[in-house]
């Protein structure tokens, strides 16, 4: 392999969230950043057929791992999109490949609660600063409608066709 030197500002490690709009907004500040990213690139194309499926993982599912981190399906060893990391009493699943862990997402965007917000961040940040400007652009940016009520509260029983 070619070695390469290169000098910047700023390093960011890692092409999820944080790091790619960290990496977006110094750009656009004109900073000097440099992005290193150890996953792959998966490129989307027509086909649909990027990623593995929960259900028929194959080596794309998991990050250097002999079996999938969500059904322990054997796999080939592969640099795949999600990296198991187990703990003594908690187990994290991350996501590796450029984009991070949003390749392995399940699409959902929650606001907490003002009372959850606190007990997490404590005074760090303002949570109304975070209602009234920034999950607002967030949501803009990335184009996700907005339910007024949690699905989840309101959902009812599922019923069967004959019931
Ligand atoms: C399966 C799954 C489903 C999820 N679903 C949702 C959801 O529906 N809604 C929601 O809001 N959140 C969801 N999340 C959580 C959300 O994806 C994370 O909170 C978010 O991705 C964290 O962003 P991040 O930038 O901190 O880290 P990540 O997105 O994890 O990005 C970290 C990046 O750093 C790279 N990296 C790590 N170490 C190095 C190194 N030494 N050198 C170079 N690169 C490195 C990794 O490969 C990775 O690409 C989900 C997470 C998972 C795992």
């Amino acid at each position: 392999m070619e070695r390469q030197q290169h000098r910047a500002d700023v390093v960011i490690l890692g092409s999820g969230y944080g790091g790619s709009i960290a990496a977006l907004k110094l750009a656009e500040a004109g900073v000097d950043a440099v992005l290193l990213e150890r996953g792959s690139r998966w490129p989307v194309d027509d086909t649909g057929d990027t990623c593995a499926t929960q259900t028929a993982p194959d080596g794309r599912a998991a990050w250097l791992s002999e079996t999938s981190p969500l059904t322990g399906a054997k796999l080939d060893v592969c640099t795949g999109v999600l990296e198991f990391v187990g703990g003594s009493d908690m187990n994290v699943l991350a996501g590796t490949g450029v984009g991070g862990a949003s390749l392995a997402t399940n699409g959902t965007m929650c606001e907490p609660s003002p009372e959850l917000f606190r007990q997490t961040l404590g005074d760090v940040l303002d949570h109304s600063e975070m209602t009234e400007r920034w999950y607002p652009q967030a949501r803009e940016l990335i184009g996700c409608p907005q339910t007024s009520t949690s699905p989840i509260s309101t959902a009812r029983p599922a019923r069967s066709p004959t019931s």
